[in-house]
């Protein structure tokens, strides 16, 4: 079995200090943070910013840059910037693009509209469309985030139409309250209609973290942690850092008898040109 690649999802968008004490939320905060998850043993970041004023999610390139920067200088992690703004929000589609203009290796791309957080977080085929067209210009490899069947069917259907190029790299978001459930089942559904030569991890939402994360170990894929979906380490334990959530599947892999991918490894297995500075 393939190396298992870890990444690390920082901070998110959403969540704030009152439901979650130790979310990284200023720039400085959030490299520290991805930092130490990268020593942990994340190879990739999945990263969005804040807004030091609201706290809220920001697609500000100059917020971006204050963290893939020092990131870039410090580490030699995959970094995958989100498109999607503030799910619910519906920021204007340029806004969303913007941070593809700072070159990270991989991109969020989420495969159609759902039910978010008590809103409806919108991605059109006319958003998606323009999405993968300016990735493919911009180099950056979707990671492509299915939320359920139907965005299944939609990533499959783009990548028939030439709009996405293999080999694909997909993210199974499991357990949001509006999605697919974080139950094998559900993840063996998904997995069933996965393309060839695709690579593929899954997330748990909330306490479908850890059983996801073990599914992902077990069936080979990869595995995604960090508190944008958990910040709990055990029922009514939050975890203070990032790292913290690294290292538990570190050490379940580990005792799985699954190796950690370092970023270098990881970047072979997603078929990604070698690191640059
Ligand atoms: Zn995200």
């Amino acid at each position: 079995m393939d190396k298992v690649i870890i990444t690390a999802a920082i901070t998110g968008s959403r969540m704030m200090r009152d439901v979650a004490p130790y979310i990284p939320i200023t720039p400085e905060e959030i490299f520290l943070s991805a930092y130490e998850a990268w020593q942990a043993g994340a190879a990739i970041c999945h990263l969005h910013v804040r807004d030091p004023e609201t706290g809220l999610g920001s697609q500000d390139v100059g917020l971006f840059r204050r963290v893939v920067e020092p990131l870039r200088e410090k580490t030699d992690l995959i970094l995958s910037l989100t498109t999607s703004g503030i799910p619910g929000r519906n920021l204007p589609v340029e806004e969303r693009l913007a941070p593809l203009c700072l070159k990270p290796e991989l991109a969020s791309f989420d495969a159609g509209s759902i039910n978010l957080g008590g809103d409806v977080f919108i991605n059109t085929p006319d958003f998606l469309d323009r999405a993968a067209a300016a990735m493919k210009e911009a180099g950056v490899k979707p990671e492509i985030e299915i939320f359920d069947l139907g965005m299944m069917v939609t990533a499959l259907r783009m990548r028939k139409e030439g709009k996405l190029e293999d080999p694909l790299h997909f993210q199974f978001v499991m357990g949001t309250p509006w999605g697919a459930p974080a139950t094998p089942k559900a993840l063996l559904h998904l997995h069933d209609h996965l393309p060839e030569r695709c690579t593929w991890s899954v997330i748990g939402i909330g306490s479908g973290h850890l059983p996801m994360a073990m599914m992902g170990l077990i069936m080979g894929g990869h595995i995604r942690v960090g508190m944008e979906d958990n910040i709990y380490l055990r029922r009514g334990v939050p975890a203070k850092t990032n790292a913290e959530l690294v290292e538990r599947v570190v050490r379940l892999a580990r005792e799985y008898g699954r190796e950690i991918s370092t970023p270098a490894e990881a970047r072979s297995l997603l078929h990604l040109p070698p690191f640059k500075r």
